[in-house]
Formats: C-alpha cells, structure tokens, sequence
C-alpha cells in the first residue's frame, strides 16, 4: 500500500498553477468557426494557430485546463518523436526527419511565447542504462546509432560522460513545467478565444458539439485528445490504445546532481530537476506493460516503487517522496500519431506514444490545415 494523501501533480505546487483563477464553465448555446476540445499543450497548439489564422474560436475542457497528460507530465521537450530518430527513419523513411526538425522549431515558438523562464534551454542527456547501473551494451551502441544519425542529420549532438553515466548529450532540448506551459499559453489566449473549464463534450457530431450546458454550434471540430481518445470517439477503438504512465517527485536533494532532463534504459526511465533541488522522476512502463494498458489515472504501488528505485539512483542519495501521480497517453501501432477526419468537419489527433509535448503542437498544426484547408497530412502522420 502507498499512502494515496500525496497522489497529485507535483507541478500544481507552483504558484501559478495553484494560484490559477481559471476560465468558466460553458453555461449556454454558443456559435464559432471552430470548437476545439480538449485544451492540453496539442488543443492550445490548435487555438494559437486558429487565432493566427483570425478564425473565431471556441475550446472546451472536461476538467481544468491540462487536468490530462498535458500538465501532469516529465516536462521533457525533446526533438523528435517517441521512437528514436534512426528507427523512426528506417519504419517511417525520410519524413522521420521533418517531424525532428518540426519539433524542435517548436521549441524556439513556444520559447517565444512563454519566455526562457517557463521553457528552459537545457538540452538534455540520454544515458546508456541509469546512473549507477552497469551499462547494457545494446542500449550504449543504441545511444552510438542515434547519435550517428542525428549528425547526419545536421541535428546537434554531444558523447556524454560524467559520474551520472554514459550516453549522449543533445544541446538543443529543453524543459519545463508542463502544467505552467499550458495554463500560460491559455492565458495569453484569453479576450481572443473563448475558452471553457469544466466542460465536457458529451457528444461530436459534424457542426455540432454538445456539453452539460449548452451546445456549441461549428463549421469544424477538432477533437485534441491523446489518452483515452478512443472512448471520446469510439470510431477510433483499434487505432489508438490507453496506456498510464506514472511519475513521482522527492523532497530536495542535492541541488545540481541532475544538469538537465536525463533519460536512460532505452528512454524508458527519467528525470528532471528544479531549482530548489526537487526530482520528478517516471518511467518502468515497459517493465509492467500488461497492467498499464489501462484508462485509469490512479498510481499504483508496484510502478511507484520501482520509480522511487529509480529516484534514488537518479539522486545517487536516498529520497524521500512527496507526491505520485498517474495520467493517460495514446498510443498507435506503428508510433506515428494520428491526425484524421472522423466524421464530415469533425478532425481528431492523438496518439503520441507517450511523447506528446512537442509532437502534439505539431500534429495540430497539421490538423487546422486538414480541417479548414483539406491539406493531407504529412507522412509521418497516420490518417
Ligand atoms: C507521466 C507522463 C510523463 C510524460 N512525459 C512526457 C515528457 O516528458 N515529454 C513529452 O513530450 N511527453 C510526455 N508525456 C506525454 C504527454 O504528456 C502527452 O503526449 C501530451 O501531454 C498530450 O497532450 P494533449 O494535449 O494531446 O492531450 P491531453 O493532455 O490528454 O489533453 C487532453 C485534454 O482533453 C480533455 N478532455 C478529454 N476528454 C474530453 C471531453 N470529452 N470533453 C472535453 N475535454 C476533454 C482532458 O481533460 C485534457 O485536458 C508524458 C505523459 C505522462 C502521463
């Protein structure tokens, strides 16, 4: 048993997030050019380009704005898609690369719109193995073929070695704190989009989305959830699959052990660490994939005591543990993220295989343009 007084996100304990006002619940009819639902970091991506576009817009969201995966994640903004850029190539072929060079151009927008002190310019590390671990050869040639690809690619890369590990180091990623970055771009949104808390859409249907208080009648609809978007919209049951995916954070330890977001064990496990000297610190998905193919949001004991392991090889000091928490990701079978029409004007997009953060904001971009343009999706897109 682990306590279940300390299951939240660690991230609402900044004060901008728990300090948030928050927008209101839809309470009537309502007409726009476009509904988005769903306001994690991909539905915010779609507003920000819709207002560019000068389209009216209204968002909705079941819960606060990023109550999802959006706000409760690593806060890892890494180039790339969940796949490594040199399998993606060789499973998806060139197009492998624009998704890398897209998300990292993502970074530099989301950079300018929230300032260095919500998207900080790290870059990160990928170790062969976990500090303290020894290394498995096939993860370290792994780190070796990765970085071979990357610099073929023109893409920064860096060997990394130090008393963490052994690995890679990638200049050009960053870091944040998910739930800030989400609730700022709202903020920067609001008087221009309407945007609506606390209100699910109970049913899509082309030109129309209905919710507890009121429908909101549109010309277009784009459905902007990654877990669980297959109970959204059935239709997609087959192509998308939940997973839940869990983290912790520690009390402060030694400020500094981690230089930026450090990812090891094939990506699986990481961690990041604050100012203050906190770590919030995921992964062992993999180790317990049957029982994580799951649409509940609730920590469990066997995946937050492997964590908490991890934890304390990432702090190479012994931790202590002040807030678990566990939210919902899409996955797809061949790791590109979906971005198709469900209906007639109604778009959805998901799936980012557990690395959505920069890969979302993409695919929405490519979902206005399929939704309002009819401009196919790229290829590294599944439609
Ligand atoms: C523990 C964990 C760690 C992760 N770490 C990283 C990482 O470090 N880097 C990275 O890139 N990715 C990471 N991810 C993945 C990433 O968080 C997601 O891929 C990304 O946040 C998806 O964002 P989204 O906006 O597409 O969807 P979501 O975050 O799922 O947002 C969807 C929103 O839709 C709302 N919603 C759902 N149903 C309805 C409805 N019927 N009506 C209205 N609103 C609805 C939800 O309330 C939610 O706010 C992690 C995920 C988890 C869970």
């Amino acid at each position: 048993m682990i306590p279940r007084d300390i299951f939240r996100p660690a991230w609402d304990d900044d004060p901008i997030v728990s300090d948030w006002a928050g927008f209101p619940a839809l309470e009537r009819e309502s007409t726009a050019d476009v509904c988005v639902v769903g306001l994690g970091g991909s539905g915010l991506a779609a507003v920000a380009d819709l207002l560019d576009r000068g389209v009216d817009v209204v968002g909705i969201d079941g819960g606060r704005i990023a109550a999802g995966a959006a706000g409760r994640n690593g806060g890892f903004l890494l180039g790339g898609p969940a796949t490594f850029l040199h399998s993606a190539l060789a499973a998806w072929g060139p197009c492998a690369v624009d998704l890398y060079r897209g998300t990292l151009a993502e970074i530099d927008s989301l950079e300018g719109l929230l300032g260095s002190g919500v998207v900080r310019r790290t870059g990160s590390i990928r170790l062969a193995g976990v500090p303290g671990a020894p290394i498995e050869l096939a993860d370290s040639e792994d780190c070796d073929a990765l970085a071979q690809c990357l610099r073929e690619n023109g893409i920064a890369v860096e060997r990394y070695s130090s008393d963490l590990g052994h690995g890679i180091f990638l200049p050009d990623d960053a870091v944040m704190n998910p739930a800030r970055r989400a609730l700022g771009l709202a903020s920067l949104f609001s008087g221009r989009a309407r945007l609506y808390e606390h209100t699910p859409a109970t049913a899509i249907e082309p030109g129309a989305v209905t919710t507890p208080n009121g429908a909101v009648r549109c010309g277009l609809v784009l459905v902007a959830v990654d877990g669980r978007l297959e109970q959204v919209l059935p239709q997609l049951d087959g192509r998308v699959r939940t997973a839940r995916l869990q983290m912790l954070a520690t009390s402060s330890i030694t400020p500094g052990r981690l230089p930026c977001p450090v990812y090891g064990r094939w990506g699986y496990d990481y961690a990041q660490q604050d100012a203050s000297g906190r770590l919030y610190v995921g992964g062992g998905r993999d180790l317990f994939a049957e029982d994580e193919w799951t649409p509940s949001g609730e920590p469990t004991a066997q995946v937050q005591n492997y964590i908490e392991s991890v934890a304390t090889s990432f702090a190479g000091e012994p931790v202590s543990v002040d807030a678990r928490w566990a939210a919902s990701v899409g996955f797809t079978a061949d790791g590109r993220p979906l971005c198709t029409f469900v209906d007639d004007g109604v778009v959805a997009f998901g799936g980012y295989n557990g690395t959505g953060n920069l890969v979302g904001p993409v695919t929405a971009r490519a979902a206005v343009a399929l939704g309002l343009d009819a401009i196919a999706v790229p290829q590294y897109l599944s439609s």
